[in-house]
């Protein structure tokens, strides 16, 4: 007799796949919901599962980056998705590149293989939620319609995206704090919860005819007559209505009183805290799909970020994610039903590493719950840990997805009388500190 499924899993791609695994090494029985090969997304070419969708890398594999000590974590955290990607990996210097028709196929393999998972093919249209049983929703960034309508009903219109609209985020320690000033608009809220960058006149013309003249990434097919709603419309989309209609905007300057002159600028680029930590900060009303380079040297021309270290770069794509700091919990349970969970880059997080981050913690953790045991979230000083605090951190009023970035981790201790660190150095001491507290979690929780 067929045995009965403990857990559902919607999407069979990086992180369901991942979770599903996590699951059923630990003895419970998944059902793995998977829409293809009876229908694919806009993205997808493949009929697999853990189809990468695009790029073939899995980005830089050197611990000295974040997304590289993330890929550490997982490594020891015992990811399916990360191991096969060692072994399947193709030359690619410092990257994890791995070859993807190899790649899913092992997935493929290690899933359809796996006794206590059974795959199920074709769209789930409505949420099982009469079966009683845990539900796990990793349908990611294209999620089919008929879904996407029903957890609009479950969540709320205004907390289901089907646009991200990233702006940047620069690091602190990169700002040139002579040249900003900490003030709110008006003198509303705490005074350094913004930074202002204000520019003179001749500034201001020269910033948007280099915004206008730069270079730009190309819309997807399904991307294209996209209707931005207003507020989250690209700054270059913005700037094209006509010379005056950023300060009119975005870089509107009124009730920001420059403290040097006494007056307003002519313009002001405002930057908000990202984290409660202050260690990142958010370019207000910047989502742009300008190219990396351009956004360096464009955005590099606003006074105090000439030397800008970016820690996330603008983006702008067709993405369905959630308003997860106000719906979701540690778990990733929809505090309105906890019945269902979410996994992957609906939650918030960005990329193929991310999503598998994500999928390996809800796969973990709501093992744990069935086992009737506790799991803390990973600390906050680690890459993996940074990414899932991030997503739940109700301190930030517009969430926007985001890749794991420096900026994410609480503040470095700062020695007394000891030289500021440079880059090198700090990325090499949040190494230190990260390690350390993972080693710790893992071996505390993680069996
Ligand atoms: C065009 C595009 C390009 C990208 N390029 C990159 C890149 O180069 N590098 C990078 O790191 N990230 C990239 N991303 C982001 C990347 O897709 C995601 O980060 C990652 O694949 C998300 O993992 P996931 O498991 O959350 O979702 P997915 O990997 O998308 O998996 C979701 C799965 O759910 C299935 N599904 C959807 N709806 C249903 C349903 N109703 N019923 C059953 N199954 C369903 C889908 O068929 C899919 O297999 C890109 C995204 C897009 C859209």
């Amino acid at each position: 007799m067929a045995e009965t499924a403990q857990v559902i899993v919607i999407g069979g791609g990086l992180a369901g796949c991942e979770c599903a695994w996590q699951l059923a090494e630990r003895g419970i029985f998944v059902e793995l919901h998977e829409q293809k090969p009876q229908q694919r997304t806009p993205a997808q070419t493949s009929d697999g599962l853990a189809e990468l969708v695009c790029s073939n890398s899995l980005r830089s594999d050197n611990p000295l980056n974040t997304i590289g000590l993330l890929h550490e974590d997982l490594r020891l955290a015992g990811s399916l998705l990360l191991r096969l990607a060692d072994e399947n990996r193709v030359p690619a210097g410092d990257a994890l590149a791995v070859d993807r028709d190899r790649f899913s196929e092992a997935v493929e393999a290690a899933v359809r293989g796996h006794a206590k998972i059974r795959v199920v093919q074709g769209e789930v249209t409505e949420l099982p939620l009469a079966r009683g049983l845990p539900i796990v929703v990793a349908t990611g960034p294209l999620t089919s319609d008929a879904l996407a309508a029903q957890l609009v009903a479950l969540t709320g219109q205004e907390r289901l995206a089907f646009f991200d609209a990233i702006a940047p985020i620069v690091a602190d320690e990169s700002i040139d704090h002579e040249k900003v000033f900490a003030a709110s608009r008006w003198g509303k809220g705490e005074t350094d919860d913004y930074l202002n960058c204000p520019m003179d006149k001749p500034q201001y013309l020269a910033f948007v005819d280099a915004l206008l003249t730069a270079e730009y990434l190309p819309l997807q097919d399904f991307e294209k007559g996209v209707q931005y709603f207003q507020g989250c419309q690209p700054v270059e989309v913005i700037a094209k209505s006509g010379p005056k209609s950023l300060r009119f905007g975005p870089m509107k300057p009124t009730g920001l009183d420059d403290p040097k002159t006494g007056r307003w600028a002519y313009a002001i680029v405002q930057l908000r805290a990202e984290n409660r930590h202050k260690t990142a900060w958010n370019l207000v009303g910047f989502q742009t799909k300008m190219k990396q380079a351009e956004q360096r040297r464009v955005l590099g021309m606003i006074p105090g970020l000439e030397s800008a270290e970016f820690l996330r770069y603008g983006s702008v794509h067709r993405n369905t994610f959630l308003d997860s700091p106000r719906l979701l919990d540690e778990r990733m349970r929809l505090k309105s039903c906890p019945q269902v969970r979410f996994a992957g880059q609906m939650t918030g997080v960005e990329g193929y590493v991310e999503s598998t981050a994500s999928g390996l913690w809800v796969g973990l953790r709501l093992a744990a719950e069935l086992a009737g045991r506790e799991l803390p979230l990973p600390p906050e000083t680690t890459a993996w840990g940074a990414l899932l605090h991030h997503v739940i951190d109700d301190s930030v009023p517009e969430f926007q997805p985001s890749n794991v970035h420096w900026g994410m981790m609480p503040a470095l201790d700062v020695v007394e009388g000891a030289k500021k660190r440079n880059k090198g150095e700090r990325k090499a001491a949040h190494l230190d500190r990260a390690r350390i507290a993972r080693d710790a979690w893992l071996a505390a929780w993680v069996r």
